[in-house]
């Protein structure tokens, strides 16, 4: 039965929701890319049974597999991780949330993190491990704690453990929670074993996220205010934007300092540089309008995205902008040095990230902060799979879950290359680029 099954299923007969399509493969040749070391296997061949890598070895050593899929002699990784995902609230369609989904299998990225859930993404979860909607792996969080939906410690509390019986993943910080909820929410979530992310909230500050070990910090929130020192005119101010209006009172000194801590208290980052340096940025507009993706948005949207980049650099001059950014860089690499473990992530789709598409870009910021191509890679793979304690996955390596990209060029040499992707597999689906193609194109039809 099982094997009339696979049959029907990989003949595209059969489409039984919740059935994980049971399939064997071979692909060949390739160069398998080992994001551990950086070493990179050339002209091998990979065998794929039932979702995961079974074998993997040089050309005419490795058999098996119902069919065999043409590897071009292109470079296998892992799957890519977007550690700040925002999927769309099921009030705006079935349709735009697939939309948005596919953007990001389309590109490569395997597993994503919801930072703003609610109970129909505990559905499209479940959809998604099955194989019954297209798309990467979801984690995601519960509803925001934030300001208005936390008043008091106790409500913080109570809703922790609501958000951990309803079945989500972790919980979403976002700014607005006194620092006396933030303490409680973080012990009653460490208490009860669920992890919390995502913002620091002003009020909460830098320290006492770290002291509490949020899982991750997003955005490199708080560290701006961290930064100013406390006799300068500018501490003690709220910060905007991130603490762009802190750029000019951000003391560099206090960097190193600010890593080492963040490494001591094994707090993670998700940086979303891209966030920041296509909106704070000098890169002109019309730049940023003309790469990859970008003929996926509406109009609407676009404007609304326009509008925001005008603001942002409008608002501050050129030369702050320029401070503030620096400022993120030089975090992000001392961070990178001092053994911080960092997350790939971009935000999207929010200003100027465009799902599946932004996480190229942010590999491509990484990289510019003075990360290499390796550590960049592995901030979306093999870091991915530690910060989940998830061991079989992550690497391209035979017993791992085989979600795999595979590009036309080598991302080592040149990042830009993570973008090149020409095959997908989801847990053992392989989607080729026709087939991304055609999930692309219908997007491309629909708009976001
Ligand atoms: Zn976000």
């Amino acid at each position: 039965m099982a094997t009339l099954l696979r049959c029907l299923v990989t003949a595209g007969v059969l489409l039984l929701p919740g059935l994980a399509l049971a399939d064997s493969w071979r692909i060949e040749p390739v160069n398998v890319v080992d994001v551990a070391t950086g070493d990179v296997a050339e002209d091998q061949a990979v065998l794929v049974i039932d979702g995961r890598i079974d074998a993997i070895g040089a050309r005419g050593s490795v058999s098996g597999g119902d069919r065999v899929v043409d590897g071009m002699g292109g470079y296998l990784l892992p799957g890519l991780a977007e550690m700040h995902a925002h999927v769309p609230p099921a009030s705006r369609g079935e349709q735009y949330v697939q939309d948005v989904l596919h953007l990001y299998l389309a590109n490569g990225i395997t597993t994503i993190r919801g930072m703003l859930g609610e109970p129909a993404h505990l559905v499209l979860r479940a959809q998604l491990a099955s194989g019954e909607v297209v798309g990467p792996r979801l984690v995601t969080s519960g509803p925001s704690f934030n300001g208005n939906t936390v008043d008091t410690p106790q409500e913080g509390a109570a809703r922790v453990i609501e958000q951990f019986e309803a079945g989500y993943d972790f919980l979403k910080i976002h700014p607005g929670m006194s620092r006396e909820s933030f303490i409680a929410v973080a012990t009653q979530a460490r208490q009860i074993g669920i992890p919390f992310a995502g913002h620091v909230s002003f009020q909460t500050g830098l320290h006492t996220a770290l002291e509490y070990h949020q899982a991750t910090i997003d955005h490199l929130d708080a560290y701006a205010e961290a930064m100013v020192p406390e006799d300068h005119p500018l501490h003690g101010q709220a910060p905007q934007w991130f603490g762009l209006n802190l750029a000019d009172g951000m003391d560099m000194t206090r960097v190193a300092n600010l890593a080492r801590e963040t490494a001591d208290a094994d707090v993670w980052q998700v940086p979303t540089q891209s966030l920041f340096e296509t909106t704070t940025g000098e890169e002109p507009l019309e730049d940023l309008l003309a790469r990859p993706g970008m003929d996926m948005l509406g109009d609407e949207l676009r404007a609304n995205w326009v509008g925001a980049v005008h603001n942002f650099r409008g608002q501050v001059p050129a030369e702050q902008r320029g401070h503030f950014l620096d400022a993120r860089r030089a975090l992000l690499a001392a961070m990178q040095e001092a053994g911080v473990g960092m997350l790939l992530g971009s935000d999207a789709p929010q200003i100027m990230n465009v799902p599946g598409y932004s996480v190229h870009q942010e590999l491509a910021y990484l990289v510019g902060a003075g990360l290499t191509p390796l550590q960049a890679l592995q901030s979306g793979t093999i870091n991915v799979a530690r910060f989940f304690d998830e061991p079989d996955r992550g690497q391209a390596r035979a017993g791992m879950v085989a979600d795999l990209v595979l590009l036309r060029g080598n991302p080592l040499v040149d990042i830009a290359q993570s973008a090149t992707v020409i095959g997908v597999a989801r847990e053992g689906r392989w989607y080729d680029r026709a087939t991304l193609d055609a999930l692309l194109d219908g997007v491309r039809d629909r708009k976001l």
